[in-house]
């Protein structure tokens, strides 16, 4: 992880030049007294969730970590604040865009650090998924199986990766002893605030299940609860459990 090495995290914020197929690290980016405690604060919670992961998984390697403003180019395509936060397989790479922490507490009433740490972990909980072969056998499917049972799969993707992230809250509490009163509120409160039902809603008014690519409210705070209570990865197979 680049961090690591020295690389002061602010100076691989990029943005997006639009047309070039490199990505351009500007290094003359000014970022904001918020952005860098934001960059810092992401620098962090990866280097934690390496420690978890390093002690719960055998062979377990590190993601990269991009952080950007604007717009981003990884080997998974292009992507603009408007994509958020996501991981890319291809290049093993965790993407973070810094406004969507911002716009997170702004829209989506999702406050706290720990809210932000609960999105880093998510992310890293579909790397798992990448090294355990998960999410290679789910993107198998895509485009041989009916729209609503791919998109069934992913939320069983999507739930995974939350509940790995309460999995990780729950060797750093028990580790770092470092979880305030009100964090785990703030993770709950996070899950079901980025849940489809809720962003669905209010983008357009109603709710149509079958499209749900990321699980329910209620869904995705049940299951990163179930991985906090636990932190027993074995219990976290969304895809043969009897209840999503
Ligand atoms: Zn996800």
């Amino acid at each position: 992880m680049m961090w690591l090495t020295g690389t002061n995290p602010i100076s691989l914020l990029s943005q997006f030049t639009g047309g070039g197929q490199t990505t351009q690290v500007d290094t003359n980016y000014q970022a904001t007294a918020e952005e860098e405690q934001l960059a810092e604060f992401t620098s962090v919670v990866l280097a934690d969730t390496e420690d978890v992961w390093n002690s719960l998984m055998d062979g377990y390697r590190e993601p990269g970590l991009v952080l950007f403003t604007g717009g981003v180019e990884s080997a998974c395509g292009n992507a603009s604040s408007a994509t958020g936060p996501f991981y890319c397989p291809g290049d093993e790479k965790v993407y973070i865009d810094l406004s969507f922490f911002q716009d997170m507490g702004r829209k989506l009433g999702a406050h706290g650090d720990f809210a932000q740490a609960y999105v880093i972990a998510h992310e890293v909980g579909h790397h798992v998924q990448r090294l355990d072969g998960t999410l290679d056998r789910v993107q198998s499917k895509r485009g041989k199986l009916p729209e609503a049972e791919f998109n069934r799969l992913m939320v069983m993707l999507e739930l995974q990766a939350d509940f790995y992230a309460g999995v990780w809250a729950h060797h750093t509490q028990k580790i770092n002893n470092s979880l305030e009163p009100g964090d785990l509120d703030e993770a709950l409160n996070a899950a079901s605030s980025v849940g489809d039902d809720r962003l669905q809603k209010q983008a357009t008014g109603r709710i149509v299940p079958d499209s749900f690519t990321h699980g329910t409210s209620e869904q995705r705070s049940r299951w990163f609860k179930l991985g906090f209570d636990t932190g027993d990865v074995t219990l976290g197979d969304t895809f043969n459990a009897r209840r999503l």
